[in-house]
């Protein structure tokens, strides 16, 4: 269980970017949070992946207070940021050193036909589309088993059919191993697409001001 309990942000310049932001997120959920530019969902994101610390509350991993950047903890964002100097197999395989060769290979060549990509592993980041980059960005996190998986606004950068084709990959990767998702996207229909629940932040710092709950029939 992810719980984040009256969290806010203020950035050394002064700017509040989020106020008392409680929430929980179960094992296995997938959340959409949804909202206007500017409202805090990136710095929401950051903070529980570690990358900034909170001003004030108390965000937790199965009850355990979290301080900085977390093992169990990925984030993507919306540019893949794959290492250009690693082949697509290599990007993948980069979380994955503690294991033998043969293991880490047969991982990676796993998550490569979840991807659709069978055999690309020899690629290099260069050659990819924009979709396929974000495949294998998608890939290279999930192959590490994270217990919570954070996306902003990964496929807001492609168009609305590569946009579909990788919410179909995200779920199929997803399915394996079931992580918890917190997805930030202003996609509205991806949020109701993809999630099981959405929440909705509104401008004024932080402040959560809807839940909606939608169930899906899961693949
Ligand atoms: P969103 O992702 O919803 O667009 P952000 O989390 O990026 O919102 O930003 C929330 C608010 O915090 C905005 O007013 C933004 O300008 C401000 N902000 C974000 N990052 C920083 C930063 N590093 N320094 C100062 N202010 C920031
Ligand atoms: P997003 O909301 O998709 O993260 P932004 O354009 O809001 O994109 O922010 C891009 C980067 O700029 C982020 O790292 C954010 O922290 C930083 N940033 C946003 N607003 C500000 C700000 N007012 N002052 C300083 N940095 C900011």
């Amino acid at each position: 269980m992810l719980s984040l309990r009256h969290v806010g942000k203020t950035y050394p310049n002064g700017a509040e970017a989020l106020a008392g932001v409680t929430l929980e997120v179960a094992p296995g959920e997938i959340l959409a949070i949804v909202g206007g530019s500017g409202c805090g969902k990136s710095t929401l994101l950051r903070l529980v992946a570690g990358l900034e610390g909170a001003s004030a509350g108390r965000i937790a991993l199965d009850g355990v207070p979290l301080a900085g950047p977390h093992p169990a903890i990925g984030i993507v964002f919306q540019e893949p940021r794959l290492l250009p100097w690693l082949t697509v197999a290599g990007n993948i395989g980069f979380g994955l050193t503690h294991l033998s060769r043969p293991a880490r290979e047969a991982r990676i060549a796993a998550a490569l036909a979840r991807i659709g990509l069978p055999d690309y592993g020899g690629r290099w980041p260069r050659e990819l589309s924009g979709g396929q980059a974000q495949r294998v960005a998608l890939a290279r996190a999930l192959v590490v088993e994270p217990r919570v998986l954070l996306l902003d606004e990964p496929f807001s950068a492609l168009d609305a059919f590569i946009r579909e084709d990788l919410q179909g990959h995200l779920l199929a990767l997803w399915s394996d191993t079931r992580p918890t998702l917190v997805l930030v996207t202003h996609d509205i229909e991806e949020a109701l697409v993809l999630a099981d629940r959405v929440v909705v932040m509104q401008p004024k710092p932080g402040r959560i001001t809807q839940v909606l709950t939608i169930d899906l029939p899961r693949p």
